[in-house]
């Protein structure tokens, strides 16, 4: 597949770690004649022009009048509102994607509110982060050798589908196709539910008496668990909301695997504990080395 893209006017609507770094990426091979950025804080626009990353900013609706494609990378919970202040002023060949961590309730906002645009609509995720949020924190290599899959359904185009994997494929990643559902199944599980998991211990631990002294004493290892804990609360408190019936199905499987090791540890079945650890060590090690076998980078994934 040609990786080159020669678009008119690119608008990012959230111009934070994704979008900047985004916009940053095709900036470099000159993809786009402009790109236009969108957001709430005039000051966190100002900065990410002052940085180069977008050429200028406006607001919506009229910004996207006369844009090529359209990229909306804001927190979740704002998109439904988002594409539907866009959609009176989208022109007829104009591309929408997205770059939310949840695609099923993504895909029907658009559908609600996107009306005749709907089908140029290509639902996207890059697998790619950090647990740094805003302009600052964007970089133009974040995508590269890392997965950015699409989810489009039957009403997308796929001219349109081509042409937002070309952009992708830009940044150096690695663009594939799933169908919503199972991206959503699959997301839960390896990125919602350790999330949720690592607020959840820094919360235990931050509400105990002696917090302070726990937080002095920990080692790597609290430290490599937590480290997602430090990502914006907002954009995670709308992913869990947007993916709440695959989240709370693998939270209650959680929650049954950690009674079964609590009551194995408080009888002291060493064999069995060993048995566990052995397995997940075994398959830890195993998806550790497929992947070194792969372009793609273990770390700071989403
Ligand atoms: P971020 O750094 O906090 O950036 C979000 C941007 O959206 C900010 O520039 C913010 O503008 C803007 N924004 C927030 N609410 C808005 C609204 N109502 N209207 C217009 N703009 C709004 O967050 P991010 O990490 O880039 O995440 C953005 C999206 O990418 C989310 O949908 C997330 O699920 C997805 N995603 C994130 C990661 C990750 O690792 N972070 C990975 C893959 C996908 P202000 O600064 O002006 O508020």
């Amino acid at each position: 597949m040609s990786e080159s893209l020669s678009l008119g006017r690119l608008v990012v609507v959230g111009v934070g770690l994704i979008g900047g770094s985004l916009a940053r990426a095709l900036r470099r091979h000159g993809a786009a004649r402009e790109i236009v950025g969108v957001g709430r804080s005039r000051r966190h626009l100002e900065r990410a022009q002052a940085l180069g990353v977008i050429d200028r900013f406006g607001e919506l609706p009229d910004v996207v009048a006369g844009a090529d494609v359209v990229v909306v990378a804001a927190p979740v919970g704002a998109m439904d509102a988002l594409f539907e202040q866009m959609a009176p002023q989208l022109s007829p060949t104009a591309l929408i994607t997205d770059v939310g961590s949840v695609k099923g309730a993504v895909i029907e906002a658009a559908r609600r509110r996107l009306g005749a645009h709907f089908g140029r609509f290509v639902p996207g995720h890059p697998i790619a982060g950090t647990e740094h949020s805003g302009v600052e924190a964007s970089f133009a290599s974040l995508f590269q050798g890392h997965r950015v899959i699409l989810t489009p359904v039957a009403e997308t185009d796929r001219e349109a589908v081509a042409t937002i994997s070309r952009l992708w494929a830009l940044t150096g990643a690695e663009v594939s196709e799933m169908g919503p559902d199972e991206h959503d199944a699959v997301l839960a599980a390896t990125s919602h539910l350790p999330h949720v998991l690592a607020f959840g211990l820094v919360e235990l631990i931050a509400s105990r008496a002696d917090s302070q002294r726990c937080f002095d004493l920990a080692a790597g290892g609290f430290y490599d668990f937590t480290r997602i804990a430090s990502s914006d609360p907002v954009m995670w408190r709308d992913i869990c909301l947007a993916n709440r019936d695959a989240l709370v199905g693998r939270l209650r499987e959680y929650g049954s695997v950690l009674a079964t090791l609590t009551e194995t540890v408080e009888r002291a079945d060493g064999a069995q504990l060993e048995a566990v650890f052995r397995r997940a060590k075994q398959a830890r090690d195993r998806m550790l080395r497929a992947r070194e076998n792969t372009p793609r980078q273990p770390t700071r994934q989403r």
